[in-house]
């Protein structure tokens, strides 16, 4: 029996790991099968995805379900029944049910509702008789094995993984029940023995994958289990870059003095946030100190070795706009890399949609379910709340005005105003719906800001934002014709000694001008920049070598306090 396991996923970077364990489990239990991992993704065109599918005439099509791709498989499959009448399907996922309401009864159609582990052999035993029913319900929890094991085999690196990120679960289950996920639907928490962990993790490692990303869902639940399998990491993880999803409320000291002496680019936490209003958190049941995770997370940042993306949510129970603004004000604080304002889904089966008249949510019929209002924010606000979040998104969430940021946050200014009302200019000029390069935002960046009274010192971090992203000319909208850098390496070519302490020696000196790229700051911008200076003014040199921190931004170095 020939059958295609088939991933839609998001981006053709990303893996579906439930086709793994599906293609171990059915060649185990129905020896007669022989199974074809098949990876698409959401952009592929529908016609190609339906002539690639249907390639071989397969038995049986099991598709993974999701969030992101249910329309499509309903889609694909409402296609291929008309193709073949021979060809069967079964669907599995979190949006398997969906799927199935959808796409209405029919004896070629089966739906598998729960993990592949935690089912018995009636299953397996109707597939090989080619009578499946039309339902199947299993719990990974409720089953006496609760054991899964590794999906991977040595050719799947050459083959469904190659150029792709690998994902691994060390642990099943959630030990939180935040309302509004579907994680939360089934209760249990699953930890797979550590020595078979650091086992499958040694194997996958051989392969030396650029990004391995564990889906489990509080990765640091058990921290010396987790301290256990970061060491393991630290000492055979290659170049590999390691993704964790961390509940900040699960730190350890031990753990901060581990990932204080990691290299930079090897981890990178994903720390749930959602709100820091306290009424919010209780009603989501989410039992987070906020203040506790914003410790946490600004002792992590300190570290500058680990990228840290917090999520925050917006449309959550009790956040009003202004509730909305602190929790934003608040994220900004503790200084993550990534702020990832993702709106809420209101996902079917979880508690919040089971909620959802008693607190007025409108949300979307369709995935991914997004809601449009709720009791706390009309359609207009929680509208302006979202064009907020895209702003962050554009202008956050890369490292073209690191230093900017870091100015305004210590200068006391209200973070959720100021984008707000730069995401007002960028709504009404249409940014929202082009492409904007960095010079397009660092233009619209600078008018913005035109009527302040510390525009000369905005636009003085301006260009060493800009500078220190690597660029070698300054662009139109910062160009100063006094303060031209190429005038000023010449200048300073005839100016400085022969040699210079820290900077270059007689024989370096010429490579010295040739690679750096000079640019005169005030004392006042200087200081904010982070160095001593005594002077008025000072010149600073941007490097062609980037730093080696989570950021890597160009090196820059003061080196003369007068011109
Ligand atoms: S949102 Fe995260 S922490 Fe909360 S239940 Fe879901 S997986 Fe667990």
């Amino acid at each position: 029996m020939n059958i295609k396991a088939v991933g839609i996923n998001a981006r053709y970077t990303h893996s579906c790991l439930s086709l793994f364990y599906l293609r171990n489990e059915l060649e185990k239990n129905s020896p007669e099968t022989t199974v074809e991992i098949c990876q698409y993704t959401i952009n592929d065109p529908h016609y190609v995805l339906i002539q690639r599918l249907c390639e071989g005439n397969p038995d049986y099509f099991f598709f993974s379900s999701a969030i992101w791709n249910s329309e499509l498989t309903i889609a694909l499959i409402s296609d291929l029944l008309l193709i073949n009448e021979t060809y069967r399907f079964v669907v599995g996922g979190p949006q398997a049910e969906i799927v199935g309401e959808s796409l209405g009864k029919s004896e070629r159609i089966t739906i598998y509702k729960g993990s592949i582990e935690g089912t018995d052999n009636s299953f397996f035993s109707d597939l090989a008789k080619g009578r499946l029913h039309q339902f199947y319900s299993t719990s990974f929890f409720k089953t006496g094995k609760m054991d899964f094991d590794y999906p991977y085999r040595p050719e799947d690196f050459s083959g469904p993984l190659k150029n792709r990120h690998v994902y691994y679960e060390s642990s099943r289950g959630c030990p939180f029940s935040c309302t509004y996920c579907l994680s939360s639907a089934e209760k249990g928490l699953y930890h797979k023995p550590l020595d078979r962990v650091l086992e499958e993790l040694a194997d996958i490692l051989k392969y030396k994958p650029s990004v391995v990303r564990f889906i489990d869902r509080t990765f640091n639940d058990v921290p010396d289990r987790a301290l256990q399998i970061w060491n393991y990491l630290k000492d055979h993880g290659g170049q590999t870059l390691f993704h964790f999803e961390i509940a900040p409320d699960r730190f350890t000291d031990k753990m901060f003095d581990f990932l204080e002496g990691m290299d930079a680019k090897r981890f990178q936490f994903e720390i749930g946030i959602q709100s820091t209003h306290q009424e919010t958190l209780e009603a989501i049941k989410r039992p987070i100190n906020p203040q506790s995770a914003a410790m946490v997370v600004q002792r992590l940042r300190k570290l500058e070795t680990i990228h840290l993306h917090a999520d925050l949510i917006l449309g959550l129970p009790f956040e009003t706009k202004e509730a909305f603004y602190r929790s934003l004000n608040d994220i900004f604080v503790m200084g993550p890399h990534y702020i990832q304002m993702g709106l809420l889904k209101l996902l079917p089966g979880t508690l919040l949609e089971r909620e959802a008249v008693q607190n007025g949510y409108r949300a979307s019929r369709r995935p991914p379910y997004s809601v449009y209002s709720n009791n706390w924010l009309s359609a207009d606000s929680l509208r302006e709340l979202y064009w907020l979040s895209e702003c962050v998104e554009k202008y956050v969430n890369n490292r073209y005005f690191v230093t900017i940021w870091r100015y305004l946050l210590k200068s006391g200014e209200n973070m959720s105003l100021f984008f707000s009302s730069l995401s007002k200019r960028l709504l009404q000029q249409g940014y929202y719906w082009k492409a904007a390069t960095q010079e397009t935002l660092s233009r619209l960046l600078l008018r913005h800001v035109e009527s302040r009274p510390d525009f000369t010192l905005l636009r003085e971090l301006l260009c060493y934002d800009w500078l220190r992203c690597g660029h070698r000319f300054l662009p139109d909208h910062l160009q100063d014709a006094d303060l031209e850098p190429n005038e000023l390496r010449k200048t300073l070519f005839h100016q400085l000694p022969k040699t210079l302490a820290g900077c270059y020696e007689k024989s370096d000196r010429a490579y010295f001008f040739k690679k750096s790229i000079f640019y005169l700051f005030s004392r006042e911008s200087l200081i904010h920049i982070g160095y001593e200076v005594k002077s008025a003014q000072g010149i600073v040199r941007f490097l062609s070598e980037r730093e080696n921190n989570v950021l890597g931004l160009h090196r820059a170095q003061l080196i003369s306090q007068e011109r």
